[in-house]
């Protein structure tokens, strides 16, 4: 009987929700508005929206054609979390790779990104995942991935730094190892502040 009981998921107060409630009336919201009457619910669902995981499975076939030169998909928009403030921070990726005997779907790199931008996150860390994810599912000659990003913890809140953008790079084989394929890669993904975005 009991794992009956045990298999039944509970019902009952949502614990985000409430959580949602105590946080706002700790710092001082009256909730009594009938504006607000529902915000809890809605931050709660907001908050597991930017937290659930974007899952994808890599497609990636042979290089038939034997392309040994720079792939590239620029301005891949994300939307993420920042870990440190709960607040979003948002932009664009370029990221590419050389081939070695694999190459991947165009569309996977969006979704690499998209990946790889979930959960509670810092910039640094997205780009650096990026660049490892490509390099262990393809086994590429080189691989990398700018990042340019505008945080709200830092525009709204703190500094205020309204329109300030962060830019983060890691590169890995050759584009890392040899400066004329550095060097091209850094070029191409260069906007000069989230120009890719707007
Ligand atoms: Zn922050």
């Amino acid at each position: 009987m009991s794992i009956v009981n045990d298999a039944i998921p509970a019902v009952g107060p949502d614990p985000a929700e409430e959580a949602v409630t105590a946080l706002l009336t700790a710092l001082g919201v009256d909730l009594g508005e009938e504006s607000l009457a529902d915000t809890p619910r809605r931050v709660a669902a907001a908050y597991r929206e930017l937290l659930e995981p974007h899952e994808f499975t890599a497609t990636t076939f042979p290089n038939e054609d034997g392309c040994d030169e720079l792939v590239l998909v620029r301005s891949i928009p994300f939307q993420s979390l920042c870990c440190h403030h709960l607040l979003p921070f948002f932009g664009v990726a370029h990221v590419g790779y050389v081939p070695g005997k694999r190459v991947l779907g165009l569309s996977k790199l969006a979704r690499v990104v998209q990946a790889s931008a979930r959960g509670l996150q810092i910039q640094e860390r997205i780009t650096t995942r990026i660049a490892d994810w490509l390099t262990e599912e393809l086994d590429p000659l080189g691989a990398g991935a700018v990042v340019e990003a505008q945080h709200t913890c830092m525009s709204v809140r703190g500094v205020k730094a309204v329109g300030a953008w962060t830019t983060t790079s890691a590169v890995r084989g050759v584009l890392r190892e040899d400066p004329h394929r550095r060097e091209e890669f850094m070029r191409r993904t260069e906007s000069g502040g989230g120009v890719g975005w707007r």
